[in-house]
């Protein structure tokens, strides 16, 4: 119901916009009804297969046409042609992948041209025949007009429909891109390319735009790009027809080719913003990929490693605690059960861990059954009593499984901690994860599900030589 009130009221709203600009007699220099009208119908599946949604579409037209004064006659063929168009573009990308539909491919904007193309050919057909009657222009005429015009209309406003955000959950709502003089270099290039372009004026101030169209795409989102591109192709177009207002119908074609240039002009930076918003979201998930273990979620080897030594470069972080973690004869649970119960004890171990850690702290698979934390900012008692927690967590409760086969399954850890109270000077990661690890060998000779402070225990420490009494 929501979604046919805002499909309703944004046609209507646009349509009576669109006859607002056009000039007396003639078609509207801009039209973004349709558009809307396509691009909300592509992007909802269920909106574009309901006969109700296409006829609110419908109604919206053709009211918004009456109440602007267009007689029923008018009213209802223009409608009409608008609405074929529509339906025609529609169909035609019902054809193309949808993620390439919505703007989300390297090859979208040569799919939307073609969109584009069917879109205004289907209204042009329709409209052709009623040149004489509504006009007194010649068909041919008709059709060329109809045609370049809506063509210019639905490349300029589509591809900003297909990709808008959505309502409620606007990332920019909730990560407002951050506004700085180098962020807003390109625009400010883009409006003073379009000044020059204004003060200089002939046919090839068309492009003037384009270097900072470009540039705006490289820097911006994908939808910034496209609601530019929409300005500047709007305001030439609407410039361009008020001066050709005085023009006689010889110079029609003149026009007509003027509005497939504009309608041109924003392929290019759609292209390169489409290929840049792929490649962002590639990165994106390589990074993710990187930095993330993909069967636990915790930290990846690698990442934790690097993190910890940011994070043990800085004075603020100590006093510190390293604790290496091991889940015991987990060789046990892979051979009595399988490796798939072994990944889920190794999830839910993950999962139950994480959960009792604060956000300034790091925890990371360091490979297998092993784990390990950094927790800045502990006492020494403290570090003990986390890492007994941990422990006891992980033993007071079975572990769920995901396959139904094997019953609850139950696990146990055994902790080496190593705690640091001021700055070491280099190497700090290396240092604390062998002495974590020293600790570790000391919980797990000693019976293991327990843990082990560094400096603590009765063990020949390879590094460190022999350190005193045990802790469990
Ligand atoms: P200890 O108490 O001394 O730590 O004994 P353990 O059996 O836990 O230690 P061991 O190093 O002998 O065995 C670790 C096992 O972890 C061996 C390996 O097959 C298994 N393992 C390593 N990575 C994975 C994994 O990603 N999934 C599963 N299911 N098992 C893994
Ligand atoms: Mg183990
Ligand atoms: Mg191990």
């Amino acid at each position: 119901m929501r979604a046919l009130l805002l499909l309703g009221g944004l046609v209507f709203t646009a349509a009576v916009l669109g006859t607002l600009s056009r000039p007396l007699n003639m078609l509207a220099s801009f039209w973004p009804a349709n558009a809307v009208m396509l691009g909300m119908m592509v992007r909802s599946q269920r909106l574009g297969s309901s006969a109700v949604a296409w006829s609110v579409g419908a109604l919206a037209l053709v009211t918004s046409a009456l109440l602007m004064g267009d007689a029923p006659l008018k009213a209802l063929w223009l409608s009409a042609a608008n609405l074929a168009g529509v339906l025609a573009g529609w169909l035609y990308f019902q054809r193309v992948p949808r993620r390439a539909a919505l703007l989300g491919d390297q090859l979208s904007p040569l799919y939307l041209l073609f969109g584009c193309v069917v879109a205004a050919f289907a209204a042009a057909l329709v409209a052709f025949a009623m040149g004489p009657v509504l006009f007194g222009s010649e068909p041919r005429r008709t059709f060329l007009m109809w045609f370049t015009s809506e063509f210019m209309n639905y490349m300029l406003m589509l591809p900003a429909v297909l990709c808008a955000p959505r309502w409620p959950d606007w990332t920019w709502l909730r990560s407002p891109p951050r506004v700085s003089c180098v962020s807003l270099a390109p625009a400010a290039v883009l409006v003073a390319s379009e000044l020059l372009a204004h003060l200089m004026g002939g046919p090839g101030a068309l492009g003037f735009g384009v270097p900072a169209l470009l540039w705006c795409a490289l820097r911006y989102r994908l939808f910034t790009t496209t609601v530019l591109c929409l300005v500047v192709g709007t305001v030439k177009s609407v410039t361009l027809s008020m001066g050709m207002m005085a023009y006689t119908p010889e110079v029609m074609e003149e026009v007509a080719s003027m509005r497939v240039a504009l309608a041109l002009l924003s392929l290019g930076p759609l292209a390169v913003a489409c290929t840049q918003t792929l490649r962002n979201e590639l990165l994106g998930r390589l990074q993710h990929a990187a930095t993330f273990d993909a069967l636990t979620g915790v930290l990846s080897r690698a990442a934790f490693i690097e993190r910890s030594e940011r994070l043990l470069a800085r004075p603020e972080a100590f006093p510190v605690a390293v604790l290496m973690l091991d889940i015991d004869h987990f060789k046990q649970i892979n051979d009595r059960h399988g490796h798939a119960v072994g990944d889920d004890v190794l999830r839910g171990f993950a999962e139950r861990l994480q959960a009792r850690l604060r956000p300034s702290d790091l925890f990371g698979r360091l490979g297998g059954e092993e784990f390990a934390m950094v927790l800045p900012g502990i006492s020494r008692a403290e570090a003990q009593s986390v890492a007994q927690r941990l422990c006891e967590a992980t033993r007071a409760q079975p572990f769920a499984l995901s396959s139904g086969e094997v019953g609850p399954l139950h696990a146990t850890v055994s902790i080496g901690i190593a705690h640091q109270g001021r700055l070491l000077p280099e190497r700090a990661v290396d240092e604390l994860l062998r002495r974590a690890d020293v600790a570790l060998y000391v919980a797990k000779r000693q019976g293991r599900d327990r843990c082990a402070m560094h400096g603590e225990e009765t063990v020949d420490d390879p590094a460190g030589g022999a350190a005193p009494a045990a802790a469990g």
